[in-house]
């Protein structure tokens, strides 16, 4: 059994993920972070599984004071980052779904792991279908070069565009030469009107209520046209890469940014 704990328990993906771990077979939910309720136990917080797992409202004593193989983190980008940071130095492999991690933070939190021989992961998107839409459209530019990428989400998501439309982008430019899309001389008579610039391809960010998280990449060619479409319907959807994740990173001994890197 791996050992897992929660940091974000009440969460709208922190309470998916506890309710994952503590029906999985092959792991154990042995704590949780939550700054509130120190000293409860999870079964005692609103709407959370029957578990006898302890409450702490702080990292560090929960890391010295349990046995723990893995720690998911589901707060935010700032608490993620600190809290990768204390699971590493007490040789805890850690999970961590929040985003804002920059370039120089991800060489210094790898350079950490390998200091230590645990693995980590960094997964700004842990829906599987998302990742597989990235890759199929990674594929397809190398044959389909004009394209665009509409992301959808729901109207309290603050960044724009999300950083699963960036990520497409980024893979496909790696296999297609930048390219001007539509007409030379066409011109916005509503600023924005054609999206956001990334090398000559369009992203487009649509937020409404009532969306989770989706995304189009639409590719135009002679006489045709290929539309490859994501959706994750709830939190659940991200549960499977959640766990995916935990399993891989009792098996690795450096740090992974992405779940495109562990997927074939
Ligand atoms: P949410 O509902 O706002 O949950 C965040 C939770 O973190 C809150 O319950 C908050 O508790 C808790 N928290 C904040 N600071 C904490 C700390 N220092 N210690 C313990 N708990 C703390 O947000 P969400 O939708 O679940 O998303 C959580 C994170 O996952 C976000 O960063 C989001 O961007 C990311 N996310 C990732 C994916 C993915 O696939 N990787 C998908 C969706 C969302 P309080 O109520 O006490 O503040």
């Amino acid at each position: 059994m791996i050992k897992v704990a929660v940091a974000g328990p009440r969460g709208k993906m922190g309470r998916e993920a506890v309710k994952m771990i503590h029906e999985a077979d092959t792991l154990e939910l042995v704590a949780v972070v939550d700054s509130k309720h120190d000293g409860m136990l999870v079964r005692q917080l609103d709407g959370l599984p029957p578990s006898d797992a302890p409450v702490y409202n702080e990292l560090e004593r929960c890391l010295t004071s349990q046995t723990i193989d893995v720690l998911v983190d589901l707060t935010t980008p700032a608490h993620g980052k600190r809290h990768m940071e204390i699971a590493l130095d007490h040789g805890v492999r850690p999970v961590v779904g929040t985003t804002g991690f920059t370039d120089e933070d991800i060489t210094n939190l790898r350079k950490k792991a390998e200091e230590k021989g645990i693995g980590a992961i960094i997964a700004p998107n842990f829906a599987i279908g998302a990742i597989l839409m990235m890759k199929f459209a990674q594929t397809a530019a190398k044959y389909l070069p004009d394209v665009e990428i509409i992301e959808m989400h729901h109207d309290r998501k603050l960044d724009a565009p999300s950083g699963t439309a960036l990520k497409t982008a980024q893979l496909i430019s790696e296999v297609r030469e930048a390219k001007q899309q539509g007409h030379p001389d066409e011109t916005e008579e509503l600023k924005g009107a054609r999206g956001a610039d990334f090398e000559g391809m369009s992203i487009h960010s649509v937020r409404l209520p009532g969306l989770v998280a989706h995304q189009e990449v639409l590719f135009g060619g002679v006489g045709q046209t290929l539309k490859i479409r994501h959706d994750s319907m709830n939190r659940e959807s991200f549960m499977p890469g959640v766990k995916l994740s935990i399993e891989t990173v009792m098996g690795i001994d450096t740090l992974v940014y992405g779940l495109e890197n562990i997927i074939e």
